[in-house]
């Protein structure tokens, strides 16, 4: 396996995806989801170009981060959060993209007015309205939304989702539509904010979620397996 042979496939399919969709590929980000790997791989990744890591759980995080990985790193937090692990989720990463509820962005807000610090942050909807899964419903998005854009100490970039893993892989394009539609909705009424960034796509189906509209691609496996 070859973190740079892997990532030379994903940027083929990345410009074809965002070739098909009439879209720069300067406009989608590729962000390495290191849980599954330890340090000297997400050292590897560096070394191959990677710049963005995004960890599941706060004890990987800063197991893996605390030390910084090398000058431009980012790390995103992408799974779920409990709000009593607000204090290393606000010192470890950059941006959180799993905020999916008042509590946890209560709790986000006061750790940085704490730390005298600030925070990225993406609402993550539960788009698919699967059972179990977290992720705010759609249809409480924009109470959510409305609730994070009055923190001063966090800035909401736009959303996040997770597809439902499906048999055919076209079944997730509704999904990530979905997404993009939700967020064109919140940003019309509120001009204002900055809902740029869309977090869909995994290794299963991330062409698919960049036709969509993603400027976020979550990749584990296509850059550490194979
Ligand atoms: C694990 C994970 C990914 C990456 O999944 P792969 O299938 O390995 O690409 C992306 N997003 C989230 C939220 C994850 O938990």
């Amino acid at each position: 396996m070859s973190i740079a042979t892997n990532l030379l496939a994903i940027q083929d399919r990345v410009a074809d995806a965002a070739a098909t969709a009439g879209r720069p590929v300067s406009d989608i980000q590729l962000v390495a989801v290191s849980k599954t790997v330890d340090r000297d791989m997400v050292e590897a990744a560096y070394a191959a170009g990677v710049r963005h890591f995004g960890e599941n759980r706060v004890q990987d995080m800063r197991q893996k981060f605390e030390q910084s990985v090398g000058p431009g790193s980012v790390v995103h937090l992408i799974g779920h959060l409990q709000t009593n692990k607000a204090r290393d989720a606000v010192r470890y990463c950059s941006i959180v993209e799993s905020v999916d509820r008042i509590s946890l962005v209560d709790a986000l807000q006061k750790r940085c007015e704490v730390d005298d610090s600030t925070l990225e942050i993406l609402l993550q909807i539960n788009i698919a309205e699967e059972e179990q899964k977290y992720g705010c419903d759609p249809g409480n998005a924009a109470e959510l939304l409305d609730h994070a854009l009055a923190q001063d100490r966090l800035t909401v970039r736009g959303l996040m989702t997770i597809a439902p893993l499906v048999d055919d892989v076209e079944e997730t394009r509704p999904v990530f539509r979905g997404l993009r539609e939700l967020r064109d909705t919140l940003q019309e009424s509120r001009p204002s904010a900055e809902l740029s960034q869309l977090s869909m796509g995994m290794t299963n189906d991330y062409w698919i979620a960049i036709e969509e509209g993603a400027t976020m691609i979550r990749l584990g496996r296509a850059i550490f397996q194979g």
